[in-house]
């Protein structure tokens, strides 16, 4: 079951849920009990050394964050963007 990662457009809180690929019911904040809530692009693990990823970095441009963000239909977290910026910096 996937964890997804929101954040709250009212209270600004962030929070991880587990939800099932068939739960299509929209969640509520923990916080505020709001349910304006925006799914963020979570961070995902790579296994790969630095160099490896320098190997070919065509993918990794500026415009990569708008893009991920289009795909996905929410915000990039802190954390994804912070990751990021280090893979254009190896
Ligand atoms: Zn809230």
């Amino acid at each position: 079951m996937p964890i997804y990662e929101y954040q709250c457009n009212v209270c600004g809180a962030r929070q991880a849920r587990r939800r099932a690929l068939s739960d299509t019911s929209p969640p509520r904040c923990t916080g505020c009990g709001s349910g304006d809530l925006v799914r963020l692009v979570s961070v995902f693990s790579v296994v790969a050394s630095c160099r490896d990823r320098t190997r070919d970095v065509s993918w990794i441009d500026r415009d990569l964050a708008s893009r991920l963000e289009r795909k996905a239909g929410g915000k990039l977290s802190q954390d994804l963007a912070a990751s990021l910026e280090r893979m254009k910096s190896c």
